[in-house]
């Protein structure tokens, strides 16, 4: 397989109706319903996941909106950086861990889990949909802007997918 490791943003591209995990936030504690996995996000990290490839979660979103959409990410992702909220026993935020990797940190993430996995950075792929993900995108050897409304990042990567059905990158990744 040309491509060892995929990354994949969250807000806006494992998770559907979302541009800020804040409002994604706001709704799993509503519990509305009007949030949830991007179409074919669940095939797409299993089929990956069973073909072999490492898989990493970089977001700038916070730990409660993974942990409420896919609820097993420890079984699927090797890596994952993130903003950790802290509980206290009657369910109020007692602690925050924001995360360091978002903007131009979430392309140091992923070099330091290249690094860890040694892999190089020409056989990760990076998928994600918005401004936060310029700088990753540039530094992933294949990258795929997702349903993205942002002009920098549809230019700075490698490909361009428009809608909402995640299953159309497989064919750029599952390259032999
Ligand atoms: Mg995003």
């Amino acid at each position: 397989m040309r491509y060892k490791l995929a990354c994949f943003d969250l807000d806006g591209t494992l998770a559907d109706n979302v541009t800020s995990s804040w409002q994604l936030f706001h709704d799993y504690f509503r519990v509305d319903g009007r949030t949830g996995l991007m179409p074919g996000a669940r095939f797409v990290l299993e089929h990956l996941k069973e073909s072999g490839m490492r898989l990493a979660l970089v977001s700038g979103s916070v730990n409660v909106v993974l942990d409420h959409l896919i609820p097993d990410h420890k079984k699927i992702f090797d890596h994952v950086h993130l903003t950790e909220l802290f509980f206290d026993d009657k369910g109020r935020i007692a602690d925050v861990n924001p995360t360091p990797f978002d903007m131009e940190g979430k392309a140091i993430a992923l070099k330091n889990i290249a690094a860890k996995e040694s892999i190089p950075l020409s056989q990760c792929v990076f998928v994600g949909d918005h401004h936060n993900d310029v700088h990753i995108a540039r530094a992933a050897g294949l990258s795929i802007a997702f349903n993205s409304p942002i002009q920098q990042l549809r230019t700075a990567s490698s490909i361009v997918i428009e809608g909402k059905d995640l299953r159309k990158i497989l064919p750029y990744i599952l390259i032999p």
